[in-house]
C-alpha cells in the first residue's frame, strides 16, 4: 500500500506502552515524565499496565484516576489486578481498562477492547495471562485466536500485553501472532529485556517491557524486606521501593493502513538520577527531552557481514581460490597503522590472505604507481587497498587511479564512483556501504524519509547520499557542505536520518537534531588525554552526550560506523575475488 502513495509518507500510529507501574513511586514517575514523553514521540495512544499500581498490588478507582490524569488512555492488567477486593466492581465497569482475556466466563470486565487514538485510528488492545508458572488460565494462544476473529474486523492496529512468567511462552506467542497483530509486549517479570525486534510478519515483539517505579529494589519492592523473605522464608509485607525512580516503556510505530509495525524502541527514563540531570541540563535548555537514544553499535552488524564474508571465502577456497588483499601504505601515519592492522586482522578472520605492502615515506608517485600496477597484474591478488593519506610527495589520487577498477575494494577509482552514480555494479566505498548496512541491520525506516548528509567528500558524503537516494533505500536526500552557510542547521533539523561526515569535532549539537531523528556519526577525532600521557580518546562529529537525549537512535564513536567500514572492506574483497574467480572459470 505504501508503494502506491510514494508522494506521501505511510501514516504511522505511535503507541506508547508503559511497563508495570509499581505503587505510588511508579505513579510519581509517570506524572513527572509522561507528558514530555508523549509530546516528544508524538504518541497517539498510551497504554499502561496497572496491575501493581495500588501500593504494589492491584488497582483502585482513585489510583486508576491518577493514571488517567497523568496521561494514560488505556490500562491493562495481570494476575494481581484483583488484589484490592473493593475494586472488583470498578474493574468490571471501567471502559478504559482491559483485564486478562483468558479467564473464566463471568469474570468482570473485558479482555479485549477497541479504542480510538487522538487521530481517530481504531486500536485493539488485548491483555492475556501466561500459563507457565502462573495461576490457571485458559490457553492464551487459542484465546488470542478467538479474540482476533472478532477484534480483527474492528481494528487493523492491535496491541497485545502478554502478562507471563517465562521467556519461552512469551516468544512463542510472538511467533503465533506474527503478522496478525501489531505488537506483542510481555509484562510481569519487571526487568526490561533487550530482544526488541519486528518479526518477519510485521509484529513488534519484546519479551518484557520492565517496570516503572523504584529500581533500588527487588523488582520494584523494598529490597531489605524482599531479601529477608528469601533469607528466612518467613512472610513479610512488601512495600513499593522509592529509590532510583525510573520509567520503562516501549514505543511502537505502526503503519495504520496495514497494521504492521515498522519499529519498536525500548525506553528507560531516569527521574532524578544526578548523572542524568547533569547530562540533560544543556539539552533541556535547547528544548530537548530526557530519554536516551537507542545505540546503533557497529559490532553486531559488522559481525553479521563478517560471517557472510567467511562463508563466501570458504566456498571460494573449496574451489581452490584463496581470496587475497594487498594493503598498501606510504609512510608511517599512526592512525593509518591502526586502520591497516584492523583491516588486516578482519580479513584474516574471514579467511582472506593479506599482503602488506609498506612503502617508505618520501617515495615518488611514479614509484608507488609502479608498485600498485604490479599488484594489479598479479593474478593472486584480488583486492588492492591504498590507505590514505600518503606521505608526500606521493599523490594519492594518481595512486588510486592506478588500481585496476575490478580490484578497487575501497571503491575510490573514478570508474567505480561513476558506476555507483549511474547505478551499475562496481565497488561501493566501504564507509558509505557500511552506513547503509548498519541502518538496514537495525531496520531503520528509510523509504520516503528525508536524509540530510553533512559533507560531500568522494569518500563519504557523496557516495552515502547516492546510496541513500538509490532504489532500495529510496530516501529523499539533502547534502550540506562548508558553503551551505548558517541555514545548514535548520536543514539538518528537518532530517529523519542525519549523517554527519564533516570532520569537525562535535559540530552537530542537540539543536541540529529533530527530536526522534536517527543520527549516524561518521567523524573520527582523536582527543589527547588530559595529562598528555594516556591513550587519546576517540570522538565524532556529533556531540553524543547532548544529542543522545534528542535522537531516537544514534551511532557511537568509537564502536559505530568504524567497525562497519572494516567489515565492508572484507566483503568487498570477497566480491572482488568471486568476480575474478568467475572470470577465470568462464
Ligand atoms: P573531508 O574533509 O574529505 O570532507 C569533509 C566534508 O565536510 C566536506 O565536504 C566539507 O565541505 C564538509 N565540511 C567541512 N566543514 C564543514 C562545516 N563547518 N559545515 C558544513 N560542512 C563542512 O572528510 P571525509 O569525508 O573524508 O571524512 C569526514 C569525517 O569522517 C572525518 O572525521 C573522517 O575522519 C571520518 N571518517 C571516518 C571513517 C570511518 O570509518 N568511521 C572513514 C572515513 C572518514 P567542502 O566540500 O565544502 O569542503
Amino acid at each position: 500500500m505504501c508503494e502506491m502513495r510514494v508522494w506521501k509518507e505511510c501514516v504511522m500510529t505511535n503507541l506508547l506502552f508503559i511497563a508495570d507501574v509499581i505503587g505510588s513511586p511508579g505513579r510519581e514517575v509517570l506524572r513527572a515524565l509522561l507528558p514530555e514523553l508523549k509530546r516528544r514521540h508524538d504518541v497517539n495512544l498510551t497504554i499502561c499496565n496497572c496491575e501493581n499500581s495500588a501500593a504494589g498490588f492491584g488497582l483502585t478507582k482513585d489510583v486508576a484516576k491518577d493514571l488517567f490524569d497523568s496521561g494514560c488512555d488505556v490500562l491493562t492488567g495481570g494476575n494481581h489486578l484483583w488484589d484490592k477486593k473493593d475494586a472488583i466492581d470498578y474493574i468490571g465497569e471501567e471502559p478504559r481498562l482491559v483485564r486478562p482475556a483468558n479467564l473464566p466466563e463471568g469474570t468482570p470486565g473485558m479482555g479485549a477492547r477497541v479504542f480510538k487514538t487522538n487521530t481517530g485510528v481504531h486500536v485493539g488492545v488485548i491483555n492475556m495471562l501466561g500459563r507457565v508458572f502462573m495461576k490457571e488460565a485458559d490457553c492464551p494462544f487459542r484465546t488470542a485466536d478467538a479474540v482476533l476473529e472478532r477484534l480483527g474486523k474492528q481494528a487493523k492496529v492491535i496491541f497485545v500485553d502478554f502478562h507471563a512468567e517465562t521467556t519461552a511462552e512469551k516468544v512463542a506467542l510472538g511467533w503465533h501472532l506474527d503478522g496478525r497483530v501489531s505488537a506483542v509486549v510481555g509484562t510481569h517479570t519487571h526487568v526490561q529485556t533487550a530482544d526488541d525486534r519486528v518479526l518477519p510478519g510485521g509484529t513488534a515483539f519484546l519479551c518484557d517491557a520492565g517496570m516503572t517505579g523504584g529500581f533500588d529494589s527487588v523488582i520494584g519492592m523494598d529490597r531489605a524486606a524482599a531479601l529477608r523473605r528469601f533469607l528466612t522464608l518467613l512472610p513479610e509485607r512488601l512495600q513499593p521501593a522509592s529509590g532510583d525512580l525510573r520509567l520503562n516503556a516501549v514505543l511502537v510505530k505502526v503503519d495504520e493502513e496495514t497494521g504492521k509495525a515498522v519499529s519498536i524502541q525500548r525506553l528507560q527514563v531516569p527521574l532524578k538520577a544526578e548523572a542524568a540531570r547533569e547530562d540533560t541540563r544543556a539539552v533541556r535548555a535547547a528544548g530537548g527531552a530526557t530519554t536516551t537514544a537507542r545505540l546503533l553499535t557497529g559490532a553486531e552488524p559488522a559481525e553479521a557481514v563478517t560471517i557472510e564474508a567467511r562463508l563466501r571465502a570458504h566456498a571460494l577456497s573449496e574451489a581452490g581460490f584463496v581470496p587475497k588483499l594487498a594493503l598498501v601504505s606510504v609512510g608511517e601515519d599512526p592512525a593509518s597503522q591502526v586502520y591497516l592492522r584492523k583491516k588486516g586482522e578482519a580479513c584474516a578472520a574471514a579467511g582472506i590472505a593479506v599482503e602488506r605492502v609498506a612503502i617508505p615515506a618520501g617515495t615518488t608517485t611514479e614509484e608507488v604507481v609502479r608498485r600498485v600496477k604490479q599488484l594489479g597484474e598479479d593474478p593472486s591478488v584480488h583486492g588492492i587497498l591504498v590507505q590514505l593519506p600518503l606521505a608526500p610527495p606521493a599523490d594519492g589520487q594518481a595512486v588510486l587511479e592506478a588500481i585496476p577498477p575490478f580490484k578497487d575494494v575501497d571503491g575510490f577509482h573514478p570508474e567505480n564512483a561513476g558506476r555507483l552514480a549511474v547505478g551499475l555494479p562496481g565497488f561501493v566505498p566501504a564507509t558509505p556501504y557500511g552506513v547503509v548496512r548498519l541502518l538496514q541491520y537495525y531496520e531503520i525506516p528509510l523509504k520516503g524519509k528525508h536524509a540530510v548528509v553533512l559533507g560531500r567528500s568522494h569518500i563519504v558524503g557523496r557516495p552515502v547520499a547516492t546510496l541513500l537516494s538509490s532504489k532500495g533505500c529510496d530516501m529523499t536526500v539533502t547534502i550540506g557542505h562548508s558553503a551551505s552557510g548558517p541555514e545548514l542547521r535548520a536543514l539538518a533539523r528537518e532530517a529523519d536520518v542525519l549523517i554527519a561526515a564533516v570532520g569537525r569535532k562535535h559540530m552537530v549539537t542537540a539543536d541540529w537534531v529533530k527530536p526522534g531523528a536517527v543520527v549516524v556519526d561518521v567523524g573520527i577525532h582523536r582527543v589527547p588525554s588530559a595529562d598528555g600521557k594516556g591513550k587519546p580518546k576517540l570522538t565524532g562529529d556529533v556531540d553524543f552526550e547532548a544529542v543522545k537525549y534528542v535522537a531516537s537512535a544514534i551511532t557511537p564513536v568509537p564502536g559505530g560506523v568504524g567497525p562497519m567500514t572494516v567489515a565492508m572492506v572484507v566483503l568487498n574483497t570477497i566480491i572482488a575475488a568471486e568476480r575474478q574467480c568467475a572470470m577465470v572459470r568462464a
